[in-house]
């Protein structure tokens, strides 16, 4: 079954968040507006807040990390999960709208960086039919005026959702070893926005980070749409 097709068809246009109805619309303005932006990059090591964009912790960190907003609030999450669950492919629009606007609102420079998703894995991608990630990054790409690669980095292991790990000793045995560079990927020299939707611990960003500093990218900011 095509689940784009499916949620952008016959899923009423309701609010995701609050079932307002919004002809043509994904989430109401009121639920839009509820989401509170952060205003830092945080470090990508312990996510301490870095009000200055530099690394004050954990100077080794192989990136920074960017979020949006905060899990927590019931409108980001409904656009998450209409997303990611339901195949709404429209609810990405509004996420990568929420991370230019936290972008401009820290003054971050993103001047000669390229964007790639995080990859699934192939089993993953067949059973979704869509990376979430690349929907939210695509478009996000475009408004920002930055090149868009989606295959920089392959998901050559299959492991189950970090989500379904019991604590962070077992996040990071489960997603050890699970990148590696795409083949004949450009990476050597290039400064990379990787994106994906939630981050929770960052294991997954680090790992994935890390892949990318050994192929020899510069620099990495990791930007995910809802930070837990
Ligand atoms: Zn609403
Ligand atoms: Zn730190």
């Amino acid at each position: 079954m095509n689940f784009n097709f499916f949620g952008d068809v016959f899923f009423p246009p309701a609010c995701v968040a609050c079932g307002d109805s919004i002809p043509g619309g994904i989430i109401c303005d009121a639920c839009k507006n509820s989401i509170d932006g952060f205003d830092t990059l945080f470090c990508g090591i312990c996510a301490a807040r870095l009000p200055d964009q530099k690394k004050i912790c954990h100077t080794d960190a192989p990136f920074l990390l960017g979020a949006a907003a905060a899990y927590d609030g019931n409108a980001l999450r409904a656009l998450i999960h209409a997303l990611k669950f339901q195949g709404i492919a429209a609810a990405a629009e509004p996420l990568a709208a929420l991370l230019v606007r936290y972008v401009a609102r820290i003054h971050l420079s993103l001047d000669g960086f390229t964007v790639t998703p995080l990859p699934l894995s192939p089993q993953r991608a067949r059973a979704r039919g869509f990376n979430q990630s690349a929907l939210i990054a695509r478009p996000f790409a475009a408004a920002a005026g930055l090149p868009f690669e989606e295959r920089l980095l392959a998901r050559v292991q299959h492991r189950k959702p970090q989500s379904d790990t019991e604590d962070i000793f077992e996040r990071r045995e489960n997603i050890k070893g699970c990148f590696a560079p795409a083949p004949g990927a450009a990476i050597a020299g290039k400064k990379i926005v990787l994106m994906d939707d939630v981050t929770t611990s960052g294991t997954t960003f680090t790992e994935a980070a890390r892949v990318l500093r050994r192929a020899g990218a510069k620099k990495i900011i990791a930007l995910a749409a809802a930070k837990a």
